[in-house]
C-alpha cells in the first residue's frame, strides 16, 4: 500500500518529545505550532497516493513485492535518473519548493549510501548490513527521514573534543552487546518534527580525538531520550492563511537535537567510531551528490516560483512595459534558466557508477556555489520590483471583515490588473516569500543549508577537471619557446629588439 496522508499523520502519534515555548507539546499534529504543516506534508503522501499519479510518483523496486516512491529508486540510466527527477519536481510544486526537507532530501541521500555499499562492506560487513537492511526498511515502509549532520556552533576555531564540555556534540558516552549510547547535541533537523526518523551523522571534517563523534546511526522521532528543541513557531505566529500563506502550511521548523543517552541498537548503526567513514559515506559514495541533486530540482521549482511572482508584481503595479523593469524581469528569467540548465546537466553530464548511473558531481558544485550567491539576489531583485506595495497592505484579513474599512481597501489598493481583493491576496504572498520572518529563515536556510560557502567552494575546488584547463594552457605554452624566438631573431638580424635600439641611437 501506497502510505496516505492519513497514514503519515497517524504516525506521529507517537510520544516524540518536542520542546516549545516552555513547554513540552503533546501532540504535533494538533498543536497550533505544527498543525498546518503536518497537513501540508500529509497532502503530499495524497498526492503520490493518487492513482493517476501512480506511473509518475512510484517505482517497482526489483526486491519488493509493492511499488515504493521514486524518491527511493536507484537510477540505472539517464532515463531513470529523469524519471525520478519528474517526480521530485511534481512532488516540488504543492508546496513551490518551500520545504527545504521534504522527505525527497534524505531519502535521496540515503538511496545514495546504498548504491555506494560496497564502500560501507570494505570498512565493516555488518555496519554494511545494518544500512542496505534500513534503507530497505526505511522505502518499504516510505518513513519520512530528517537528518542531523552537523556539531552544533559553541567554538569553531576548535575540534569537537577541545570545546569546553566533551559532550556538547552528539558522541559514544558507551557501548555495549545492544548497541551504542549517545549523548550530545547536533544541528539543525529541519523537518525532524513532521518526520519519522532521524539519520544522525558528522559530515563537517573531524580530527584526530574526535573518533566518538564519528559515528553514524538512524533512530526513530519518539527514541526515548531525545529532545526536540523546536525553534520559534512561525506558524504559531501566523494564524490566517490570507495573511500568511507560507507561514501558515509550510513552516518546516528546524529543531536542535538533544541526545539524553539515547540507546541505537547495533541494526542501525552504520558507523562506529570512524573518522575516515564518516567522510567516506558520502564523498565515496554518491549519497552527497544524490542529496544535493535532490536539492537544486527542489530550488529549480522555487525559483519559477519567484518569477511568476516578480511578474505578477509588475504586472499588478503597471510597470511590466518599462524598459528597466524589463531588463530586471529579464535578469531573473536568465537566472531562473541557469538554475534549469544547471540540474539538466547534471544529469546529461552525468555517468555511470558500477550498476547505478549519477549525476555529474562537479556540475552540481557549481550549482550550489552559484546559488547560495544567487538566491539572496533574486530576493533583492523582488523587492525592488515590488516597492511600498509589500508594507502598503491592511494589517490583517480582519480589517476585510469590517465593511467601512473593506470600502476604503478597495478604494487604496488599487491595480490596473486585478481588484483590490487580488492585489492584497498577491502583496501578502510576495511579502511571505521574500520579507516576512519566514521569508528570512529562507535566506538563511538557502545560504546553509548545504554548508557555509567556504565548503561548497571547497568542493567546487576539489571536484573541478583542472587537469583539462591547465591543459589548454600548456599546450599554448608549449606552443614557442623562447629558444627557438631568440633562434628566429638570430636568424633576422635586420629585425627584432637589437635592431630597433640600433635605429633609435641613430642620430
Ligand atoms: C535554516 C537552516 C536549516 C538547516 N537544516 C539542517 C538540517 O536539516 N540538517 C543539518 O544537519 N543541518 C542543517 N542546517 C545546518 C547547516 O548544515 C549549517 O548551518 C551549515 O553546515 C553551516 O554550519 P554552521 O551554521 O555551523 O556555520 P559555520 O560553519 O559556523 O560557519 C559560519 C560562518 O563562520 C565562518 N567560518 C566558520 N568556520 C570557518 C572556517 N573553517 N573557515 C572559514 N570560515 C569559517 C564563515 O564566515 C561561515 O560563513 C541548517 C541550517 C539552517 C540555517
Amino acid at each position: 500500500m501506497i502510505k496516505t496522508g492519513e497514514k503519515h499523520i497517524r504516525s506521529l502519534r507517537d510520544g516524540r518529545q518536542v520542546h516549545l515555548d516552555g513547554a513540552v507539546v503533546g501532540d504535533v499534529t494538533t498543536h497550533p505550532a505544527y498543525r498546518n504543516l503536518v497537513r501540508s506534508v500529509g497532502a503530499l503522501y495524497d498526492f503520490q497516493a493518487r492513482p493517476d499519479n501512480r506511473e509518475l510518483m512510484t517505482f517497482a523496486p526489483p526486491d519488493a513485492g509493492e511499488r515504493a516512491n521514486r524518491i527511493w529508486q536507484l537510477p540505472a540510466s539517464h532515463e531513470d535518473l529523469v524519471a525520478r527527477r519528474q517526480a521530485l519536481e511534481a512532488w516540488t510544486e504543492p508546496h513551490a519548493g518551500f520545504l527545504g526537507r521534504a522527505p525527497d532530501h534524505v531519502a535521496s541521500c540515503i538511496a545514495g549510501m546504498y548504491m555506494g555499499l560496497e564502500v560501507f562492506e570494505d570498512h565493516d560487513p555488518a555496519r554494511a548490513a545494518a544500512l542496505a537492511e534500513y534503507y530497505r526498511h526505511a522505502r518499504d515502509n516510505e518513513l519520512y527521514l530528517t537528518y542531523v549532520i552537523i556539531n552544533p556552533q559553541a567554538d569553531r576555531s576548535k575540534p569537537a573534543h577541545e570545546q569546553a564540555d566533551a559532550f556538547l556534540s552528539a558522541g559514544v558516552v558507551d557501548e555495549d552487546g545492544e548497541g551504542l549510547t549517545i549523548r550530545g547535541a547536533k544541528m539543525l533537523a529541519t523537518g525532524g518534527i513532521v518526520a519519522n526518523e532521524v539519520f544522525v551523522t558528522c559530515i563537517q571534517p573531524l580530527q584526530e580525538g574526535d573518533e566518538k563523534y564519528a559515528v553514524s546511526f538512524a533512530i526513530p522521532m519518539n527514541a526515548p531520550g531525545l529532545k526536540i528543541l523546536s525553534r520559534k513557531s512561525y506558524e504559531a505566529h501566523a494564524p490566517s492563511v490570507f495573511d500568511n500563506p507560507l507561514a501558515n502550511r509550510f513552516d518546516e521548523n528546524d529543531a536542535l537535537l538533544y541526545f539524553d543517552d539515547v540507546k541505537v541498537p547495533w541494526e542501525r548503526v552504520f558507523i562506529n567510531q570512524d573518522i575516515a567513514m564518516c567522510q567516506a559515506q558520502f564523498h565515496a559514495t554518491p549519497a552527497h551528490v544524490y542529496q544535493n541533486y535532490q536539492a537544486q530540482v527542489r530550488l529549480m521549482v522555487k525559483m519559477r516560483f519567484l518569477l511568476g511572482l516578480a511578474r505578477r508584481i509588475t504586472d499588478t503595479n503597471g510597470v511590466t512595459g518599462f524598459p528597466q523593469v524589463r531588463e530586471t524581469l529579464g535578469t531573473l528569467a536568465a537566472q531562473c534558466a541557469m538554475v534549469d540548465a544547471l540540474v539538466h546537466a547534471m544529469e546529461v553530464k552525468g555517468g555511470m557508477r558500477g550498476d547505478y548511473y549519477i549525476p555529474d558531481r562537479h556540475t552540481l558544485y557549481a550549482a550550489q556555489v552559484l546559488t547560495q550567491q544567487l538566491y539572496p539576489q533574486i530576493v533583492t531583485s523582488l523587492r525592488a520590483l515590488a516597492g511600498g506595495g509589500l508594507i502598503m497592505l491592511p494589517s490583517s484579513v480582519a480589517d476585510f471583515a469590517d465593511p467601512e474599512m473593506r470600502a476604503l481597501i478597495g478604494k487604496t489598493q488599487q491595480s490596473p490588473a486585478c481588484d483590490s481583493e487580488s492585489r492584497v491576496k498577491l502583496f501578502r504572498l510576495a511579502w511571505d516569500a521574500i520579507g516576512s520572518e519566514f521569508a528570512s529563515r529562507h535566506t538563511q536556510y538557502e545560504m546553509f543549508y548545504a554548508g557555509a560557502d567556504f565548503v561548497t567552494k571547497g568542493h567546487s575546488f576539489r571536484c573541478f577537471d583542472w587537469d583539462r584547463c591547465t591543459g589548454l594552457v600548456d599546450r599554448m605554452l608549449d606552443s614557442y619557446s623562447l629558444e627557438e624566438e631568440l633562434a628566429r631573431l638570430r636568424e633576422a638580424p635586420g629585425s627584432g629588439p637589437e635592431a630597433d635600439r640600433q635605429e633609435r641611437k641613430a642620430p
